[in-house]
């Protein structure tokens, strides 16, 4: 690598003091006699998915966030589910539910995370929550995309009026991303797969957003000198996981950068749990 300028965004160092702040409100919220719990649905046999659970249920912990695992089979009935997310829904104990995608093919997605009470859906998933970001309400935010508007505050600089685009339009992470920053006053573009002339857009950017899941596709001639680049993709390669950003060329022509890893992923960990103790602190009101 040669003259690197960007400075980097530091995912897991924000990570770490959010979760410092969000153990100091779970104990504050414990003496009132409410201890956030979070429960957590898996549903087959997943090896990615198990992981990504174990790790949810690490950092709960390591916040002093409740939290409990319910290992089903992959044979499990839609109704079945149905009834399980009710029951946390009528749990007093529990403040968060997660569950955890993907599903097997005979349940519909949709239905089970319609399930959820939109006052519990800490992934902020629920159309409820989703509509809420496009009337200019947001209630519960996506985990993701929220960890992403605050590594972009985190820079210091000022989101309005700035130019943003936003590769990808998933409902978990560019849609949700996008409206955040619509919200906070700037311009904002989104990108495809069938976005014509996807450089000449991406240089555009003073903020750019890359969600598309393609490994290192943003190289240094598609970023404007000195934008805020926010890598979310997570690509699996031979040495490891790598972003959807070339971070090698493009630390050398951005302002800042976030890594992959140590970027947005620890960032939605610590949304999680943010969501989770705020709706505890909802309930406790
Ligand atoms: P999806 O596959 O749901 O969406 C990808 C989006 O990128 C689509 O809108 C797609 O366009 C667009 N896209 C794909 N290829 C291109 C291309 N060549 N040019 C322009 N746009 C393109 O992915 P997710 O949003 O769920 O995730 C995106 C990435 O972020 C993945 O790598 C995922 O692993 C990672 N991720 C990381 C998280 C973290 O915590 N670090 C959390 C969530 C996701 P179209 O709609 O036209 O198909």
């Amino acid at each position: 690598m040669s003259g690197v300028v960007a400075q980097i965004i530091d995912g897991k160092a924000l990570a770490q003091a959010i979760r410092t702040e969000l153990r100091e409100q779970a104990a504050a919220l414990q003496v009132k006699g409410v201890r956030p719990g979070l429960s957590v649905f898996l549903v087959g046999d997943d090896p990615a998915s198990a992981l990504y659970v174990r790790n949810k249920h690490k950092a709960c912990e390591s916040v002093g966030v409740f939290s409990e695992e319910q290992r089903l089979p992959a044979t499990l009935s839609q109704d079945e589910l149905i009834n399980l997310v009710k029951a946390a829904n009528a749990n007093p104990k529990i403040h968060g539910i997660l569950v955890q995608l993907p599903l097997p093919d005979h349940i519909d997605k949709r239905v089970i995370l319609e399930t959820i009470a939109a006052e519990k859906d800490v992934d902020g998933f629920h159309p409820y929550n989703m509509g809420g970001l496009l009337e200019g309400n947001p209630r519960v935010v996506a985990c993701t995309p929220k960890g992403v508007v605050k590594m972009i505050e985190s820079t210091g600089i000022s989101i309005e009026g700035k130019r943003a685009v936003v590769v990808g339009r998933s409902q978990i992470v560019g849609k949700p991303a996008a409206m955040l920053l619509l919200e906070r006053h700037a311009t904002v573009t989104i990108c495809h797969s069938r976005t014509q002339d996807l450089g000449s857009r991406c240089r555009e950017a003073d903020i750019l957003i890359v969600a598309a899941g393609k490994a290192r596709m943003i190289g240094a001639d598609m970023v404007k000198p000195g934008a805020v680049v926010i890598d979310v993709g997570m690509n699996l390669v031979d040495k490891g996981f790598v972003g959807d950003v070339d971070f090698e060329s493009v630390s050398e022509v951005a302002g800042w950068i976030s890594p992959v890893p140590g970027g947005v992923g620890p960032m939605t960990i610590a949304m999680l749990l943010e969501n989770t103790v705020e709706a505890a602190a909802r309930a406790a009101k």
